[in-house]
């Protein structure tokens, strides 16, 4: 096959095999033959410097056609590392992972100082390089970060709670690191993630709604996560749902983000509370205050608790019917403290049909929660992973 002699055809034939052996594995050679239209020798040849290279190796004896059984291949996941970073309000977390994202080890660093950029990156990169020296074969280290971030330069341009302007993320985290770094905004390192791993495995089409500290989506069209002109795309967390709605980190009055986010959550109730509304909750510490111990409330009936969670339901189920309009996504992909920290605000968001938005909406949209343990940092691994598998196996 002459075309091989050219090394970019090569690798884009290495990574249509690598894709197919990750995503329908284990398969045979002649499996892979069949679905790409190379032939016999050409899946041999790939096959081979794969095994050579650790990337994949052969499994059990597959179905026979008439002859002997053939071999079957799959990816050798633990033959290469990735580390997945993801920086909060809260904590700074890191993980190694193998290929298929199971991971390895996990830390956790607490963030009080994250309105200082220095403290920060200073932290996260010390911790980045203590865990590439602990692991051999280290591909890269991705990083899903809060709030506006330009994936090309890996500077985030804007984050409101941070207080943070154009900051150069990657140039300060790669500095004295020999593996290469990458950095995303952290729902849509989300929305990569589950992609490849989690519950949109097979979904083209899609809009990852994430409610946490603050509340961000990405949208997946044609399989591809959006990032628009301005790396904006899918900022649904500043769309005003409430006219004269609370202010908003923003600046803005009334935006999803102010009413439904966790900090929103908290801080509304505990608004309401200095209101003398009555509530259970007036009896808890301050510390002990929590979103956990809202959604307890709400399921003991605590009034209070129902009516601003209930709140944050059906602003979350505008938002979600809106965005169903908007990109006629396949499924809606929930994820952050809100939804996987306790059940209620998911199921609450379901019983409002947001899918019924528009007369001529589809029921055919699936409203899911993340399955992943650690998504933001399955997401970030995949950030590195992507990259890799696309070059067939090489950065
Ligand atoms: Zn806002």
């Amino acid at each position: 096959m002459p075309g091989l002699k050219n090394r970019s055809i090569l690798r884009q034939h290495t990574a249509r095999i690598l894709r197919i052996i990750r995503e329908e594995g284990p398969v045979t050679r002649v499996d892979l033959a069949q679905h790409t239209g190379f032939d016999s020798a050409t899946v041999t040849k790939i096959t081979k410097a794969l095994i050579r290279k650790r990337l994949i190796h052969e499994t059990a004896l597959g179905q026979s056609t008439g002859g002997r059984r053939p071999k079957l291949l799959e990816i050798t996941t633990d033959a290469y590392t990735v580390i997945g970073v993801n920086v909060d309000q809260d904590f700074i977390s890191i993980q190694s992972m193998g290929l298929s994202a199971r991971p390895i080890k996990t830390r956790r660093i607490g963030n009080p100082e994250f309105r200082n950029p220095d403290k920060v990156l200073r932290t996260t990169q010390k911790a980045i390089a203590q865990m590439v020296e602990e692991h051999a074969n280290v591909l890269g280290v991705g990083v899903a970060f809060p709030g506006i971030v330009n994936s090309e330069t890996g500077v985030c341009i804007y984050n409101a709670y941070f207080g943070w302007h154009n900051v150069p993320v990657r140039s300060a985290l790669s500095a004295g690191l020999s593996v290469p770094v990458k950095v995303e905004n952290d729902v849509r390192s989300v929305a990569l993630g589950e992609q490849w791993f989690g519950a949109a495995r097979s979904v083209s089409n899609m809009v990852c709604l994430r409610s946490h500290m603050g509340v961000g989506a990405a949208v997946v069209v044609g399989g591809e996560v959006l990032h628009g002109a301005h790396n904006m795309a899918g900022e649904l967390g500043h769309t005003v749902v409430a006219v004269n709605g609370p202010l908003c980190v923003c600046g803005s009055y009334g935006c999803l983000e102010a009413i439904a986010s966790v900090s929103s959550i908290v801080r509304n109730v505990k608004q309401r509370l200095a209101d003398n509304y009555p509530s259970m909750l007036g009896e808890l510490p301050p510390e002990r205050l929590d979103y956990k111990a809202i959604c307890r409330a709400a399921k003991a009936g605590d009034k209070l608790a129902v009516r601003t969670l209930d709140e944050a339901a059906q602003y979350l189920a505008i938002a979600i019917g809106n965005a169903i309009d908007h990109v006629d996504p396949e499924m809606i992909l929930l994820c952050g403290s809100a939804f996987m920290e306790d059940d209620y605000l998911y199921h609450k968001v379901l019983s409002l049909e947001p899918r019924r938005s528009f007369a001529f909406s589809s029921n055919a949209v699936a409203i899911e929660r993340s399955k992943l343990d650690h998504c933001e940092l399955v997401g970030a691994a995949t950030l590195i992973l992507k990259d890799f598998f696309s070059g067939g196996g090489t950065l």
